[in-house]
């Protein structure tokens, strides 16, 4: 490798600053010596094109690197296969020919299907990109429909063996392999959209991060660089980003999106299968020219897909789907093919992060960088992954079609199919017998085995670790692995949905299209029977690794609610998978502390000297940032915004005075950030009531955070022409009534998440209190225990004070008092993310200057006697060495701001 004293990063566009250059030497660095490694810069200090520049860099050095050893070693290899005489060329040529034959077969042997019987590789989970029909022959319920009446053949689920009846060894299924259980690999086999595939994979970068839009981002600033046009690049996403198939785009939802993807290549699929009958004389009739989808039957249109992208350079989705359409072919399954062959893949964390999702797209990590930006949440985006979730209504429709399948069926199933769907009906009925428990009975004295554990008489949550739950329901003496196993090489889920969709729609009258009720929020029913596999799925896991909630609150328009949830709590296991396999894996992201939270959560065995950590200063000068913990409001009164007094009409008043002031000193655009919807919205109607708004309103347009999405970009540009209108951003109070603008934001929501206010659009940010989650929710609650008992080998069983909550304020409350350790740590550091990451929303360049207001007493301290523990230490470096933390009135604060702003916009005009 290069020596490290002199490495040069040619392809950076533009003369880098020496923050830069730092922060791109060290990862290159990373690179070279494998591992992990966290890697922070501010926003706004080129991160993304650093992190190109050098990554790829060292790709193409390693590259380099790789084939000189190659070309040195050849002619000396003395290779076992041919003979001595041999040319080399015919030497090498053998070689090559054995490692592709042994990696194709390796392929194969994958996309049929023989993986580790491991429980958690039976389905493939959480996929928004794979619906739960991939893994199976899905029937297509419409064809069935065509008949008009019920037909038992089509539904009735084949003779299946088990260890005890059959002798097998596992269940199995009578049908022969590859008959129906049809993996989306062996479609896609089928339509010779993998001739890539069998290429050698070369070695990667797999670059991920959280947001679709930020992958554009990224393939935007690749695109300022050489690698654009060097490298293979390819950017995945899901079916619902590329499908180009009108009739499946207008399904709305992912998940209907991806069933119904999948449900038109098993019909090629199965249209094959029909040609190949029909063959006559012995010869088998076979196209690739068919297909469910008519974006997949031409492969010479695949073919001309990818070799444009080569020609172009890097696309992101975008550009990726206007291609498929002027083509006429499928970007979908156009950019996946092209994964083996590319050197540099963007996708998004899931599809990376989650082990299905990773088999799916067949991406091989093998000696692989893995790049995570945005890793701010890393290990709580992890976990989530892999929580699973069935509602009432979901577990009721399933029960009932199980119920309607086995009456119809129960004379024509054999002893096996019968047993596994009485099994499936005990176990749905468990399910619900738990979720219909009126509100006012504890589900602990209904469950003697769970006495005492709720702790909670009139829970409509509660939380259970898997075995209690299992004990309680009286079902712990099913074997879930088997059971799993039959749902997966039965094909009973698409039997009974589809019987009981078709049976529905005969005995409605109405339209069931395609197993599809478009009545039902809740999806298909193949998506409820999804929902029951995951559930099962879950309760295979350690007992310590997640908790079960239980929540019986009605839903918004009164009706029964309700629905069991596992949530996963540990998520080392996971991340080991990822550690395992790639040569190295970089963290980055704006704000990555506490990193040690990090470590523990996720590579504990690592020592805290072997996790590398770089973090560069920012690139603006320390007169362009103004920190300010505004203690007081401008009638001397202290600001206290904790649960307990945010919402008193003091406090209300006093921040509206403290705007009320600000909109006279601060130019242009000014974000405040609440620390919920509903609390921004008991401010603005107070401020409406007593007629402050209409005083800040004079000053500057009021605009609102919108709870919709879809609004959002309405409100933003309508923010951003308000303060265009206002010239410079001078403010004259009597000659200019209304100059700027200011938006009222939410911590947590669209704008603190992924909305950039760069130079007038955010002159000042306001953070309204400390926003820490509320402690009624329970998932969170159960994440503080978890965390808190972590790294702890004392603590076999958890403190009693665990046991005791059911989703009430005040017990999360007392739970989180009662957390000494890492728990509290854990929740003051969710709140001082969000803290960091709706702050970092303004300063995006080395020319751009803001003001940053904490608005509570409790960021306030002489700096001196600032404890470890003090909110202000998890703020990022380049704002906390800033930061005037004490000031004595408000008087002293509207001071600074007077003279910041004055000296910035002197400075600015200067240049
Ligand atoms: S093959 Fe592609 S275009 Fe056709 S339905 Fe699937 S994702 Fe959409």
């Amino acid at each position: 490798m290069a020596d490290q004293s002199e490495l040069k990063f040619p392809a950076f566009p533009f003369k880098p600053y020496s923050i830069q250059i730092d922060f791109m030497t060290a990862l290159y660095q990373s690179l070279d010596r494998g591992g992990i490694s966290m890697l922070e810069s501010p926003t706004g200090t080129g991160k993304t094109l650093s992190i190109i520049c050098s990554a790829l860099q060292w790709l193409i050095d390693r590259k380099q690197k790789q084939n000189s050893e190659t070309s040195d070693q050849k002619p000396n290899s003395g290779h076992q296969s041919g003979s001595d005489d041999e040319p080399d060329w015919m030497k090498n040529f053998v070689a090559d020919k054995e490692i592709q034959v042994k990696e194709k077969k390796e392929i194969k042997k994958k996309r049929q299907g023989i993986r580790s019987m491991k429980v958690d590789n039976l389905f493939n989970r959480r996929r928004e990109d794979e619906g739960f029909c991939e893994e199976k022959d899905q029937k297509n319920v419409k064809d069935k429909m065509d008949g008009g009446e019920l037909n038992d053949d089509e539904f009735l689920v084949e003779e299946y063996e088990s260890e005890e009846e059959g002798g097998l060894g596992c269940g199995k299924s009578k049908r022969k392999a590859g008959g129906v259980s049809v993996s989306s690999s062996s479609e896609e086999e089928d339509d010779g959209f993998d001739e890539e595939d069998e290429e050698e994979a070369p070695l990667k970068i797999y670059f991920c991060s959280r947001t679709h839009s930020q992958l554009t981002q990224f393939i935007k600033e690749l695109r300022k660089t050489v690698f654009a046009s060097q490298l293979k690049v390819v950017c995945l996403g899901s079916r619902k980003n590329f499908c180009i198939n009108e009739e499946v785009l207008k399904l709305g939802n992912s998940t209907r999106i991806n069933e119904r993807c999948l449900e038109l290549q098993k019909r090629k699929k199965d249209d094959v299968s029909k040609m190949k009958n029909l063959g006559s004389g012995g010869r088998i009739r076979r196209t690739k020219a068919s297909s469910g989808c008519p974006m997949l039957r031409k492969q010479n249109l695949q073919t001309q897909f990818r070799s444009e992208i080569y020609q172009e350079g890097a696309l992101d989705i975008e550009d990726l789907v206007r291609l498929g359409s002027r083509i006429g072919t499928c970007p979908y399954y156009g950019s996946r093919s092209m994964v083996p062959a590319a050197d540099l893949v963007v996708l998004p964390y899931q599809s990376l992060l989650s082990k299905s999702s990773r088999e799916s797209l067949g991406l091989n990590l093998k000696n692989s960088i893995v790049i995570i930006d945005e890793a701010h949440n890393l290990a709580d985006s992890l976990i989530s992954m892999y929580d699973s979730k069935i509602t009432l209504s979901q577990l009721e429709r399933v029960h009932s079609q199980l119920g309607r399948y086995f009456e119809r069926f129960r004379n024509l199933l054999g002893p096996c199919n019968r047993r596994y769907i009485q099994t499936l009906m005990v176990l749905t009925q468990a399910f619900l017998k738990f979720l219909h428990l009126e509100n006012s009975t504890c589900y602990a004295d209904s469950h003697n085995h769970l006495q005492g554990v709720s702790g909670a008489k009139s829970a409509d949550d509660c939380s259970v670790a898997i075995n209690e739950f299992l004990f309680s329901l009286n079902i712990d003496n099913i074997n879930l692995v088997k059971l799993l196993r039959y749902i997966k090489e039965s094909n009973i889920v698409h039997k009974v949905s589809g019987y009981g969709d078709k049976a529905a729609g005969l005995y409605n009258g109405s339209t069931v299209r395609d197993g599809v009720d478009e009545s039902n929020d809740e999806g298909t029913s193949l998506s409820g029977f999804q929902a029951l596999a995951d559930m099962l799925i879950s309760l295979t896991n350690n007992d310590g690794d997640g908790r079960i909630i239980i929540s019986r609150r009605p839903t918004c328009s009164g009706q029964e609610g309700g629905y069991l949830k596992y949530v996963m709590l540990t998520g080392e296991k996971i991340f080991s998978e990822v550690i395992d396999q790639s040569h190295a894996i970089v963290l980055a992201g704006g704000t990555l502390q506490p990193i040690e939270e990090t470590r523990e959560r996720l590579f504990p065995w690592l020592t805290p000297d072997q996790l590398r950590f770089f973090s560069c200063s920012h690139i603006v000068p320390s007169e362009s940032i103004l920190p300010i913990a505004v203690s007081r409001g401008p009638s001397g009164q202290s600001f206290d915004f904790s649960y307990s007094f945010r919402s008193s009409p003091i406090m209300v008043e006093e921040l509206g005075l403290l705007l009320s002031n600000l909109v006279s000193v601060i130019p242009e655009g000014i974000v405040v950030f609440f620390s919920s919807f509903d609390y921004e919205g008991q401010v603005y109607d107070a401020w409406k009531a007593s007629g402050i708004l209409a005083r800040i309103a004079k000053r500057k347009h009021v605009f609102r955070e919108p709870r919709k999405n879809t609004d959002m970009e309405v409100v933003l540009k309508e923010y951003k022409n308000a303060i265009d209108a206002s010239s410079d951003g001078d403010l004259k109070a009597d000659s200019a009534p209304q100059k700027g603008a200011v938006l009222l934001a939410v911590v947590g929501g669209k704008i603190s998440e992924g909305i950039n206010f760069s130079d007038g659009m955010g002159r000042c940010i306001l953070m309204v209190g400390l926003p820490y989650p509320s402690p009624s929710d329970i998932e969170l609650i159960e994440r503080v225990k978890h965390i808190e008992g972590l790294g702890d080998p004392t603590s076999s069983k958890p403190p009693e004070f665990y046991e005791c909550y059911s989703g009430d304020v005040k017990a999360g409350f007392g739970i989180l008092r009662n957390c000494k350790r890492r728990g509290k740590e854990y929740y003051e550091n969710l709140c001082m993310k969000a803290v960091n990451q709706s702050i970092g929303r303004a300063i995006r360049h080395i020319n751009d200057y803001a003001a940053i207001l904490l608005v509570d007493a409790r960021y306030a301290a002489d700096s001196s006697k600032r404890s470890f523990s003090h909110p202000t230490n998890k703020l990022p470096q380049w704002i906390k060495g800033r930061l005037v933390s004490k000031t004595d009135n408000y008087g002293e604060v509207h001071r600074l701001l007077h003279q910041f702003f004055k000296y910035n916009r002197e400075r600015t005009r200067v240049k």
